[in-house]
This record gives C-alpha cells, structure tokens and sequence, in this order.
C-alpha cells in the first residue's frame, strides 16, 4: 500500500503544468539534507520548488532495483551512532530505528558497533521525507535537472532553466555535489567522481554474517550485506553490495564471492545467482562559481551535505518549524 501510494504521488509529482513559476527558494537534489531543508523553507513560510536531475529521489541514499530485487540501497551506507540525529529521525521524520549489525533488534549502542539504520534501508528514510513532503505544497519535479541559471544583479534574482520552463527566485539552495552552470560566466567543465558497486546475488543456505563490513580485499572500500533489509532474509538467497575504489575490479565477481568465502563471510558452498554492477556520479561545485557574478553570493546558498551526520548541526534549526511525526504517520 505505502509503495502503490507513492508511485501515485510521483505519478502528481511529475505532470509540471499547474504550479506558479516564480519560488522564494529553490532546492537542487533531493538527498535527505536538501528534503528536510526543504520542509525546513516551506514550514517557514515559502514557497519551495525541488528540482531534481535523476528519475529516483535520494541522490546518493536512493533506492535502486537490481538483480531483481526492489528498493535495494545504492551502495554501502552508515549513520552513525548520534543521539541526537537518530531522535530526530524517529519523532520528526517518522523512522523506525533498528541496529545496523543486528537488523532485527532495536537500536542499542551496545549491540550495534556500525550505528544504527532503518528496516528497509534508506528507502525508509527517502521514502518518509517524501511522504511529509507531499503533505505541503512543496512541487519536486523529478527528471527535472536545473540546466542553468541566469543571475539578474541588479533585481536579485536569478531565472532557473529546467526543461524550456523557467523558474523567478531570489534563493538558489545547492550542494557541493550540485551540477551548477551560471549563464553569465564561463564556467570549466564540472568535475564529477564515479562510485563504482557491484551487487551480488548469491545462494547461501546459512544466515547473513554481516551487515557491514570494510573491505576485505584489493580494490574493496567496504561492504554491505542488504539481504535483511530487502527481505531476504532465511530465503536461503542474499544480496551483498561491494564498494570498489576502481572499475576495472568490478569486472570478476568469482574474486569478491572467493574473498568472502575466504572470510567467512558466507557459506564455502555459495554460489553466485547474478551480479550487477553501478555506478553513481556525483558532480564537484566549482569553488570558483559566481563569483564574477554581482549578488550570485547573495542568491546561491550551500547546504553543508558531505556527511549524512552533518544534519545534526541543523536539526535545532528544524524543530522550530517542523512537527513531530508518529511513526506510524508516515507507514
Ligand atoms: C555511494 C555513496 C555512499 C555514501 N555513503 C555515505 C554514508 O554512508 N554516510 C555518509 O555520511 N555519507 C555518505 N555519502 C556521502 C554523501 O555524499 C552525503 O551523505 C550526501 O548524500 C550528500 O548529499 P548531496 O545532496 O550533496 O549529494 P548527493 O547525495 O550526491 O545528491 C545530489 C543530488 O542532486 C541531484 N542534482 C545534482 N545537480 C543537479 C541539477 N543541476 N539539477 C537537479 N538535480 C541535481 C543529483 O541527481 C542527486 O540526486 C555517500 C556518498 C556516496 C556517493
């Protein structure tokens, strides 16, 4: 019922013909820091339009379907232990909170060294601040990239380009992974990083052994075994995610299966169902952007994201002007 009703949201989401075209902010991305700053604007009284370039909202904590299997998280995720945030996300953002290495119990410091983390992944996050944002009038228009910006200096506002429509505001919020173009100056090409994955689908008749792990072998970041949080779990199948630092190490999945085995990270008889690689591409914001610009600095506003965990410095922020939201709520 919760996914059928947020593919009709989507389905609102994406038909652009009845909103207004001039915003007090607009929000570029829809990581979970630019949806609750967005919540954050809006509940202060503006009007808020999110534009987000990809198909599927989250950016780096998007949910992608793969090796068939749905609402698999995009690579290998923590959160940490902070207090503070994992409240917030309970009460404000209407999370259920579980320990990361032992899913099926409640969070407790003591039982879950890798912090703690939702039961369905970060689909549950993504997919609750969606929800609480389709309870205002915030329009997020999906596949919607912010093509490029023309900066009026003398009225203080800027025009935003998305798709032949244009957008009037006088606040820009943008990430330092936003890809930004400022039609009143030259701007180098945009340096973008690839996050290389690869997904393994494996038989392997024993429990899960680890929900995440540092890399175990050349060429291997960290590991996420996501078998629990698509539900996989006592199928006798699971589903493991490998951060490599290169793409020519994706290319063997027998190598990461053996490095497991190795490990004793699964069962010496596992065996490899399907494998599937990833890539996600995050743009660098050029530090040098607008600054020939008159008043760009007084219309582009950075969003401190590096971290998920630097959400914390803006939840005091937050609670002034969102409402506490029963778990319950947003199911
Ligand atoms: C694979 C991966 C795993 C990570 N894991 C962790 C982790 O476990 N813990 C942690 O603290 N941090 C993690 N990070 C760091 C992560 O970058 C931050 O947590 C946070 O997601 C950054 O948010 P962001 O919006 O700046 O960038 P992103 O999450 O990359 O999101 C950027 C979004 O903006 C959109 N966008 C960009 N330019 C435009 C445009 N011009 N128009 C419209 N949309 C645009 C993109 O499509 C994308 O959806 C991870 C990063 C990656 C890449």
């Amino acid at each position: 019922m919760k996914r059928l009703l947020f593919s009709l949201i989507f389905i609102c989401y994406q038909c652009a013909v009845c909103f207004a075209a001039e915003f007090d902010v607009i929000v570029v991305g829809t990581s979970p820091i630019c949806l609750l700053e967005a919540l954050y604007r809006y509940h202060s009284g503006n009007s808020v339009l999110i534009l987000e370039a990809s198909s599927k909202c989250g950016g780096s904590w998007k949910s992608i379907d793969i090796c068939g299997i749905q609402h698999a998280d995009l690579g290998c995720h923590t959160l940490g232990h902070d207090r503070q945030m994992l409240n917030f996300l309970q009460d404000y953002v209407g999370c259920t909170i579980v320990s990361m290495d032992h899913p099926h119990l409640p969070f407790d410091a003591s039982n879950s060294p890798n912090g703690f983390y939702f039961p369905h992944g970060c689909y549950d996050m993504v997919n609750n601040l969606l929800h609480l944002i389709a309870q205002t009038d915030i329009v997020l228009l999906a596949e919607h990239p912010l093509e490029s910006v023309y900066v009026n200096p003398d009225r203080v506002e800027a025009i935003a380009r998305s798709k032949g429509m244009n957008f009037t505001t006088k606040k820009i919020l943008v990430t330092p992974y936003s890809e930004i173009k400022i039609e009143n100056q030259s701007s180098p090409p945009v340096n973008k990083t690839k996050y290389f994955h690869l997904y393994l689908l494996i038989e392997d008749p024993t429990p899960q052994r680890f929900t995440f792990h540092n890399g175990i072998g050349p060429g291997i970041s960290r590991m996420m075994n996501l078998s629990y949080f698509v539900g996989l779990e006592g199928t006798g199948t699971q589903l493991i995610v490998f951060q490599t630092h290169q793409q020519h190490t994706m290319g063997s999945p027998d190598t990461y299966l053996d490095h497991l085995k190795k490990n004793n990270l699964v069962h010496n008889a596992a065996r490899i169902l399907k494998a599937e690689p990833y890539i996600y591409e995050q743009a660098h914001y050029n530090a040098s952007f607008g600054k020939n610009v008159p008043n760009a600095n007084l219309i582009f506003e950075l969003l401190s994201t590096g971290h998920i965990q630097t959400m914390a410095s803006y939840i005091p922020k937050w609670k002034k002007v969102l409402y506490s939201t029963p778990a319950s709520s947003t199911q």
